[in-house]
């Protein structure tokens, strides 16, 4: 069941309408059940109630046979006729009054005196008929007489032709092979005709013929079913059987004629003819009646044949019918009604709980959602309204845990940078720690080689300046002057390397940088050449005081201005600066120039003593300059772009700091 997902809203509706279909459908089976066996049982009593009734009726035909016949027997014309002469006239006005298929009297030895249907038959013995050999007896008899053609042709020559009878082909009937009927079934009547002596005369007796006499049957018809005299299809019929042949009926055939010659159905007729009341539901010709039978029996006794009342039951199949279209259309818009009602109720109660559904579903996808409505007093709208409380407090909490996580990104971002700068700065300090490592090396090296070579310098320059007062102006003296001007220069890079080494002694003052570097430009023509080179002093700060020893930053700045303008050989624009950062107390001079740059490769060696590019230079400008900054607390360094000129820029504090050891 996993797979499938049934809504709330089909489960609600499927529970409300199963159960009331169940119930209408129950209902409507019932009913209908109930009111069709109750229709049909009726129907079939009201059938056995009118077989009684005709019946009743077949009797109370045979009585007035009776009566005539007795009172017929009564005239004294009869018992005279016996006598002597004929009884002509009488008879033949009872024949014609009665309607009777014959009418014959018979001496009290019973032979035929006089036949008024036939009146030149007479003379035979009618002993055997059990009819005649009763009223004989002196008792007025009637009953129901089966006649061959022969006999009743002899009562009345005309009968055989009335009595015969086409048998028609009718479904649901036992197969026969006779094709005609001739014999003839009647009513009949016998009445003793008193004597004068008031002994038995003779007898009179008289038959009425039923074979396709409709007389009978519509009587009965219009008495027991009150229809017309016409063949209706869906009226009550009346029938009379000769065997299963219907003689006499108000069934109507496919043409509408009575259908005379048809045949009962092989089942009923089973049980008739074994002298069984059969009632049911009977094939009619070719249609199911409610049907009763009885069999109908000679004056004997033996059966010959049937009496039938029914109806079709046509017309209740079809209010049957009608009732279960009724009875189904209430049902189908009771049931559509119902679906309605049931979806209504159904989608009323799913919605605020498909809303919760999606509530929660949006707040696990951490979307927007408005407040779900919660409306009417159910456990839904209360729901509902929890979960708008606790969605809000979801919102809050999920408000309150947005701004500490920005926090905490800020903070990260804050500590990342800051982490990044002390990472960069320790990374420029171990860079420049190395570098003053190195240099410090050097430094040291130099400053012991400059110490070892001070002392042989001193004796050589005193032995050559001994040499130049011995030799004054002679041969020689050009030499001797020679030798005392290298010393001279040797002296000067001794000098160089120990300020270098930071063996120089500092001697601090305060001193106007400005100043300073206005006497350095304005010599510096008598040092260098200045071809067509321009100076520009671009001092931020005119009035600029520090503390230092002013001796040894001439020499610095001296150095950065000669490299410069010897960089740009002759022409360019050399441009100075100095400016001062009160809240650091640190002044800053540049020193930029137009001329050749210096290569990427060079950078990182000319601070190192004897590094030079240049022909007769001595590469300790740099190294003594950078010595004698760092010396005073502050910081050189270089920027350059090759083919464009370079910048010197110099950081010194402006008090200076005590001496490192
Ligand atoms: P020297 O001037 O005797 O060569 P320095 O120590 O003063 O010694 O300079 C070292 C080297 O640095 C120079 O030989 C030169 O190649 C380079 N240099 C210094 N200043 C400049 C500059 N302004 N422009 C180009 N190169 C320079």
């Amino acid at each position: 069941m996993k797979g499938l997902r049934y809504s709330i809203r089909l489960k609600l509706t499927l529970a409300t309408l199963v159960p009331l279909m169940a119930a209408i459908v129950l209902c409507w089976l019932i009913g209908t059940s109930i009111i069709t066996t109750r229709f049909f049982s009726q129907a079939q009593q009201g059938v056995e109630t009118d077989l009684s009734a005709a019946h009743e009726m077949l009797q109370g035909e045979l009585a007035r046979l009776g009566d005539s016949i007795r009172l017929t027997s009564r005239s004294p014309e009869l018992s005279a006729a016996l006598i002597s002469g004929p009884a002509a006239p009488a008879l033949q006005v009872v024949l014609r009054n009665e309607r009777l298929s014959f009418l014959t009297l018979v001496d009290r030895f019973g032979f035929v005196r006089y036949r008024a249907a036939n009146p030149g038959s007479s003379g035979d013995s009618r002993r055997d008929d059990k009819l005649v050999a009763d009223a004989l007896k002196g008792a007025a008899v009637s009953g129901i007489a089966l006649l061959a053609p022969e006999r009743a042709a002899r009562e009345n020559p005309l009968l055989p032709g009335q009595m015969r009878i086409s048998i028609l082909p009718t479904p649901h009937s036992q197969p026969y092979t006779r094709q005609i009927e001739e014999r003839g079934m009647f009513l009949v009547a016998a009445a003793p005709v008193p004597g004068p002596d008031g002994e038995v005369a003779g007898v009179v007796y008289g038959g009425l013929l039923l074979n396709s006499d409709r007389r009978l049957v519509d009587r009965i018809s219009r008495v027991v079913f009150r229809r017309g005299d016409s063949v209706a299809k869906d009226a009550g019929n009346t029938t009379i059987f000769l065997d299963d042949v219907r003689i006499a009926t108000t069934v109507p055939d496919n043409s509408g004629q009575p259908a005379v010659g048809s045949l009962m159905s092989a089942e009923v007729h089973a049980a008739v003819s074994r002298g069984e009341r059969w009632t049911g539901s009977a094939f009619v010709l070719n249609e199911r009646h409610f049907s009763a039978y009885e069999p109908l029996r000679d004056y004997r006794g033996a059966v010959i044949g049937a009496l039938y009342a029914g109806m079709p039951e046509r017309p209740y199949r079809e209010l049957r019918w009608q009732m279960n279209l009724i009875f189904s259309t209430v049902l189908f818009f009771v049931t559509l009604v119902g679906i309605g009602l049931s979806a209504w109720l159904g989608s009323s109660l799913a919605r605020p709980i498909k809303a919760l559904e999606e509530g929660v579903r949006r707040i696990a996808a951490s979307e927007a959602l408005p407040d779900i409505p919660a409306q009417g007093s159910d456990e839904i709208a209360s729901l509902a309204g929890e979960f708008n409380v606790m969605k809000r407090r979801l919102a809050e909490r999920e408000e309150e845990n947005l701004s500490l996580n920005r926090t905490l990104e800020q903070k990260v971002i804050e500590r990342t940078a800051q982490l990044e700068e002390r990472n960069s700065q320790l990374l420029g300090t171990q860079k420049e720690l190395a570098e003053a490592e190195r240099l410090a090396g050097i430094g040291l090296l130099a400053s012991g080689v400059a110490h070892e070579i001070n002392n042989p310098l001193a004796i050589i320059r005193g032995n050559a300046e001994l040499l130049e007062l011995y030799t004054g102006e002679g041969s020689g003296g050009e030499e001797v002057e020679t030798i005392l001007r290298q010393s001279g220069r040797i002296e000067r890079i001794v000098q160089n390397l120990l300020t270098f080494s930071r063996s120089g002694i500092k001697q601090s003052r305060l001193f106007s940088v400005v100043a300073l570097l206005d006497g350095i430009l304005d010599q510096v023509g008598h040092q260098i050449d200045l071809g067509r080179c321009t100076i520009a002093r671009n001092y931020r700060h005119r009035v600029l005081f520090m503390e230092g020893d002013e001796e040894q930053l001439r020499q610095v700045f001296t150095n950065l201005v000669v490299n410069a303008l010897q960089a740009m050989d002759g022409q360019g624009l050399l441009t100075i600066d100095a400016t001062a950062d009160t809240e650091t107390e640190y002044l800053t001079v540049t020193v930029a120039d137009t001329g050749q740059g210096i290569p990427a490769e060079h950078l990182k060696d000319i601070f190192t003593p004897f590094f030079t590019t240049k022909p007769t230079g001595t590469g300790l400008g740099l190294s003594v300059s950078y010595g004698i900054v760092e010396n005073h607390g502050g910081t050189i360094s270089v920027a350059s772009t090759p083919g464009s000129g370079s910048l010197f820029t110099v950081t010194l504090p402006l008090s200076s700091p005590p001496p490192l050891q």
